[in-house]
């Protein structure tokens, strides 16, 4: 039995948080390869490094004051290591850093030091070597990340190492210059890891004790997520649930390894699993509920549409060379809506319309902005009769207009377009129907 252990910045934010994650990585021997993010917010006044580095980078290169932005830096490591009692001294490895800054190493290269030096702090704190992620985590030259060459390294250097530490974040294209993934990337490090060295498990610690059923920003207290699928993860993190890297579903699900979302600061809860399947029931009939504001619906209307070879694509393409991407496209007999991100379209609805107006000569065109579209989702939904009525009866009861209907062919989630000013009540409604007055 192996896992992979990532720690999210929060969980490494000072030497308290350490103690905690030593605590976690000791209680069970099989937690051998640990991924350590840079530290985070200790609360929520605070910086986290990784922009605290940025900022000092951009000041070096340009030629401006850095020195006490890189001492703010140097003395968040240093505390943690003090108050870890480890006689470790990181001048040195700060005495490097400023000289790269100031030969222009790189924003990538300067964001990256923040996991590297939390993974010599936590090599030395468990007593575990260090893999430095440049040596193993590869990028080609033009900054395309390498999956396949990552993952032959990782399971080279892995092999001899029974143990390891392997700082998140960062990696190296063949020259050697350090580049980094998108923020948050630490939980794709750790994917990777667990992929090459084919854990059972990838447990993925963080400040939260895994994923909620609802926003807490508008469910006071939601229920917790025991599992959810992928494919249901993928739908609500598109919809902005947001506790893992997207990017980081991919090396694990490849190899059939689940993730358990953990928190550090309660340890003991369940936190919540992420699976390829299951045959588990799920608690609820819906596994969750999320969804965004801010989209406009273009509304083409033309008698005999049905029949038009083509008018489908003729329309789609339209948006297409205006770059645009659209959301959902349900459609009627003689209708047919594109539902389109409000910011992204604003700027260019003239262009739309003009374009459409060319491409298909339709009756009217009409256009409703301020739009919410709201995912419910769920494997259990599939094998439920009356979750569509269940849902539509709920909104009604509340008094809100559906705008628009969409079920997704797998019928893992059913989407609903409401105006933006009922988003809020009609999550709750949803929420209260299939969670809170659930039997
Ligand atoms: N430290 C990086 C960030 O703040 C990466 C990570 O924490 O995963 O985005």
């Amino acid at each position: 039995m192996k896992k992979v252990v990532k720690f999210g910045g929060s969980s490494l934010a000072s030497a308290r948080q350490f103690k905690k994650a030593k605590s976690i990585i000791t209680a069970d021997k099989t937690r051998c390869y640990v991924v350590p993010s840079a530290p985070g917010k200790r609360d929520s006044n605070d910086s986290k490094v990784t922009d605290l580095l940025y900022q000092c980078y951009d000041a070096a290169s340009s030629g401006q004051a850095y020195k006490r932005l890189l001492e703010q830096i140097k003395k968040r490591f240093d505390d943690i290591i003090d108050g870890l009692g480890l006689s470790l001294n990181l001048d040195f490895e700060f005495k490097k850093i400023e000289e790269d800054f100031l030969k222009k190493a790189g924003r990538p290269y300067a964001a990256s030091r923040g996991e590297y030096l939390n993974g010599i702090i936590m090599a030395h704190y468990l007593g575990f070597p260090l893999l430095d992620a440049a040596d193993a985590v590869c990028f080609d030259a033009d900054g395309n990340f390498l999956s396949e060459k990552t993952n032959e390294e990782l399971a080279a250097h892995l092999a001899s190492m029974k143990q390891a530490v392997i700082p998140g974040f960062y990696g190296a294209a063949p020259d050697g210059t350090i580049l980094t993934f998108s923020r948050g990337g630490s939980d794709i490090t750790g994917s990777l890891v667990a992929r090459a060295v084919n854990a059972d498990l990838y447990e993925n610690w963080t400040d939260v004790s895994g994923f909620l059923v609802a926003d807490p920003r508008i469910i006071s207290n939601p229920a917790q997520i025991e599992t959810i699928t992928y494919r249901e993860l993928r739908e609500l993190a598109y919809m902005g649930a947001s506790v893992l890297h997207e990017d980081a579903i991919f090396p694990v699900r490849r190899a059939g390894i689940p993730i358990n979302i953990k928190n550090t600061n309660r340890p003991e809860d369940p936190g919540t699993m992420i699976v390829e399947n299951t045959s588990k029931k799920p608690a609820y009939t819906i596994t969750g509920v999320a969804g965004k504001k801010g989209f406009c619906a273009v509304n083409i209307d033309k008698a005999m549409m049905n029949s038009e070879i083509g008018f489908g694509r003729k329309v789609l393409e339209v948006f297409e060379d205006c770059s645009i991407s659209f959301e959902h496209m349900p459609s009627g007999i003689d209708t047919m809506s594109i539902l389109v991100h409000q910011d992204e379209f604003q700027e260019k609805e003239q262009a739309v319309i003009a374009g459409i107006n060319r491409a298909v000569h339709p009756d009217s065109i009409d256009l409703e902005s301020e739009l919410a579209v709201i995912a419910v989702v769920g494997r259990g939904m599939k094998s439920t009769r009356g979750t569509a009525g269940r849902i539509f009866s709920a909104l009604a009861h509340a008094k809100i207009n559906v705008k628009m209907i969409d079920q997704g062919s797998s019928e893992l989630n059913i989407i609903i377009g409401v105006s933006n000013e009922d988003f809020e009540d009609a999550i709750r409604a949803i929420y209260d129907i299939f969670v809170k007055t659930a039997v």
